[in-house]
C-alpha cells in the first residue's frame, strides 16, 4: 500500500512562509544586520548570528546548482520514482532543495547545470508546496 507524502505543518517560525505560498509567493528570511538572505527559517543568521531577520518577497528565480536522480523512494514518494532532486541557487541567496519538474530523469544528461528554474506552488492537502521547474529554452 503505498503511503502518504509528507506534508509541511506550519509553525510559528514558518506560519508566515506558508501563508505567502497561499499567495503564490516565495517570502525569504533576510538578515536586517548584514543583509544576507538564508534558506530555512531560522531564529538567528547563520551569516552574523543576529535576530534582526526579516522576510522578503522573493523573485521565484534561481539556477540548478547540482541535481540527482533518484530511483528508489520511500513512502508517497516511491510510485513517483524516478524523480529529479535538485540544489537550486536562489537568485536572492543560499540554496533549496526540490523536486524538480519539467525533467525527463531518464535523461539526465539534458539536465544542466546553472540552467534558469522558477518556483512555482502545488497544493498538497490544502499546503501550497514550493517546487522548481525549468524554464523553456529561449
Ligand atoms: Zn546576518
Amino acid at each position: 500500500m503505498p503511503g502518504k507524502k509528507p506534508i509541511p505543518f506550519p509553525s510559528p517560525l514558518t506560519e508566515i512562509f506558508w501563508k505567502g505560498t497561499r499567495e503564490g509567493k516565495l517570502l525569504l528570511p533576510k538578515c536586517n544586520q548584514c543583509g544576507k538572505v538564508h534558506w530555512y527559517p531560522r531564529y538567528i543568521c547563520p551569516h552574523c548570528h543576529s535576530m534582526d531577520l526579516t522576510w522578503i518577497e522573493g523573485s521565484g528565480e534561481g539556477t540548478i546548482h547540482t541535481f540527482a536522480v533518484q530511483h528508489r523512494a520511500f513512502g508517497g514518494w516511491a510510485e513517483d520514482a524516478p524523480f529529479v532532486t535538485a540544489f537550486i541557487d536562489l537568485k536572492e541567496g543560499d540554496r533549496m532543495v526540490t523536486v524538480l519538474r519539467g525533467v525527463d530523469p531518464l535523461k539526465p544528461e539534458e539536465i544542466k547545470i546553472g540552467s534558469k528554474v522558477r518556483v512555482e506552488f502545488e497544493e498538497m492537502e490544502g499546503m501550497f508546496v514550493p517546487f522548481w521547474r525549468l524554464e523553456a529554452a529561449a
